[in-house]
Parts: C-alpha cells; structure tokens; sequence
C-alpha cells in the first residue's frame, strides 16, 4: 500500500535519494577507516588582517582524499560522521594536527600566529571531545591565543548542556573562541553578552550579497558595531573581490577570509604566505 501511494500520491524516495542515502552509507563506512589509512588532509586558509593588510591567523579545513572519488569536501561527509559519532575521533586529530602546526609555524616564522579549528554542536557536547582538547592544551602549555575554537549559534542556543562552563574552561585553557557563520542562524541575540566570545564570523552569504544591495552591506555594517560593542573583533567570511574588502574594511571589519586572499591551501603552500611578512593580496589573487 505504501509503495502504491508512493507512486500514485507523492514520490517521497526518489531514486537519486535512493543514491544519496546508499551513497551515504558507503561514505559512514569508509570514514572509519579513513583516519587509520591517513586519508584526511588538512587545508590552511589565511585570514587577513585589512586595515595593516598582515596575516597572522588562519583556519584549519578539513580534506578527505578518498582512494576512488577524489578530494571529499567536508560538506560532503561531516554530517555523516557527527552522526556516526566519528566526529569525535576525526577531530581530536584535526586539533592535535594543528597544535603541531601552530607550534611550528609560531617557531618558525610568526610568534604570534594564530589557527582556528571547527567544532561541531557534537563534539562539544560530549566529554570525549573536549577532554583531549582541554588536557593537551594545559600539558604542553600553548601560549593563550595560539588556538581558536570556532562554534556556531545553535550551540549557544542549546539550553540542555553546560556551555557556559564548557566555554570558560576552554578560556582557562588558553583558547580563544570565535562564532562562526553569523547571522544564519535563528537565534536571539539575547545571547551574546551572556558568553565571552572573541571573534565575531559574518557568514559568508551576506559577504557575497554586499554589492548588489544595500540591505547587505546595512546588516554588515550593523553586525560590525554590534560586535565591537560587545568586545568582539570581526571577521568576515567569504570575501571574494576587492570591493567586498573595501566596504568592509571603510565598515570598520577587523578581519577577512575568502578566495580574495587565498584558498584553502597546504601546509607547504601556506607556508610560503609567511616569506613577504606583508601579506600583499594582488599578488596572491594572481596566483590562485
Ligand atoms: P566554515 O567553518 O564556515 O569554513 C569556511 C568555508 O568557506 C570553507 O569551506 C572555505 O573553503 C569556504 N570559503 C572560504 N572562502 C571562500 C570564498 O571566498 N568563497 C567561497 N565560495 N567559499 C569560501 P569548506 O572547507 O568546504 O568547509 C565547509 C565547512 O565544513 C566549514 O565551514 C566547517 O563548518 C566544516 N568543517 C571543515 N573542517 C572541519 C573540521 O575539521 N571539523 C569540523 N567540525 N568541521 C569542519
Ligand atoms: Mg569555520
Ligand atoms: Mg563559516
Ligand atoms: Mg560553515
């Protein structure tokens, strides 16, 4: 009956549904074996200072080289880990990764570089994806600032887990905290002030709709002072022409990312980004 009313009513699993959920099911499985078969590659994006036009900071993405489908972008596969629990295991090793950088490159190049790492609404909610983050932060004695954490809104807006502690307890760490994709989600702002956040992330869908509107540029600009208000810096995401970064540095953004600047590269690609310790972006936009 069920089957009739699918095809006679409404067809509720279309065959390319079909596809993605079996497609799904081979990606859970795969992930498993992934970190083990080091398939995970990680991607540095500069975020740039814009009023002193210096990189001093960037975020840690995420790759997967699957051996039959190629480069796996994190969109396509982080949902099925949160929901596998894997999330846990797979970002545990992104942190600890870019610890290592982070070290490295401060050693090297930038004593005051500084790498932002993902956290899901899952890791943090449980112990196991907090604990190592906590425990080797305090062990090995990262200078404060060294690490980011990034979250977004919908885990401040999750009454039912102790975030506030949580947060504090990554603050006593050394870590500091930024929100990422604001603005997207369905939250109040009631919550800001009720949590120490450092780094205030536009989400990248009212960067790209800056020039063809004024309402765009009117919410960043609003964004940008409530912010600062608040004791945030801003950064904004997804800045992928040189008007973008104009109006948003005249708006008074602290901070950008986006194609503008630099993909997400290697750690040996990035690495080159420290030699003209001025970042100079028409050079970059050239290459990439
Ligand atoms: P996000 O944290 O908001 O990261 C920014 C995303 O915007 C990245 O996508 C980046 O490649 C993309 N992006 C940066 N600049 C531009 C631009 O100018 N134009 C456009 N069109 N896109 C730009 P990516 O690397 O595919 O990552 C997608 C999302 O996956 C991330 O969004 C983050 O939520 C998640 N993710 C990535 N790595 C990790 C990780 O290690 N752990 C966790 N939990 N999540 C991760
Ligand atoms: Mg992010
Ligand atoms: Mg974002
Ligand atoms: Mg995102």
């Amino acid at each position: 009956a069920a089957k009739e009313a699918g095809r006679n009513h409404f067809c509720y699993f279309t065959p390319a549904m079909q596809e993605s959920a079996e497609n799904r099911i081979y990606l859970a499985n795969d992930l498993r074996g992934a970190l083990a078969a080091h398939q995970f590659l990680l991607y540095y994006q500069p975020i740039v200072d814009l009023k002193m036009r210096e990189m001093h900071k960037a975020e840690v993405l995420i790759r997967w080289l699957h051996p039959q489908r190629g480069l796996v972008n994190p969109a396509e596969f982080i949902n099925i880990a949160e929901e596998t629990g894997f999330i846990i295991e797979m970002g545990n090793w992104v942190f600890n990764e870019a610890v290592k950088q982070v070290k490295l490159w401060r050693a090297k190049f930038d004593p005051q570089f500084q790498i932002s790492v993902n956290k899901s609404p899952i890791q943090f909610r449980q112990r196991m994806g907090n604990q190592d983050w906590l425990e080797r932060m305090l062990e090995i004695g990262m200078p404060k600032g060294s690490i980011v954490v990034e979250i977004t809104e919908s885990l401040l807006m999750d009454v039912s887990s102790d975030v506030s502690d949580k947060l504090l307890s990554f603050r006593d760490a050394g870590f500091q905290v930024s929100l990422d994709d604001f603005g997207t989600g369905y939250s109040s702002l009631s919550y800001l002030n009720k949590y120490h956040i450092d780094y205030l992330k536009i989400d990248q869908s009212f960067v790209r709709n800056l020039t063809s509107g004024i309402s765009d540029l009117a919410l960043c600009k609003a964004m940008i002072v409530m912010a600062h208000e608040l004791g945030m810096k801003v950064i904004a995401e997804g800045i992928e022409s040189e008007l973008q970064r104009e109006l948003l540095l005249a708006a008074g953004c602290d901070f950008g990312q986006g194609y503008l600047f630099s993909k997400p590269i290697n750690a040996d690609d990035f690495e080159k980004l420290f030699q003209p310790k001025v970042f100079n972006w028409p050079e970059l936009t050239r290459c990439y």
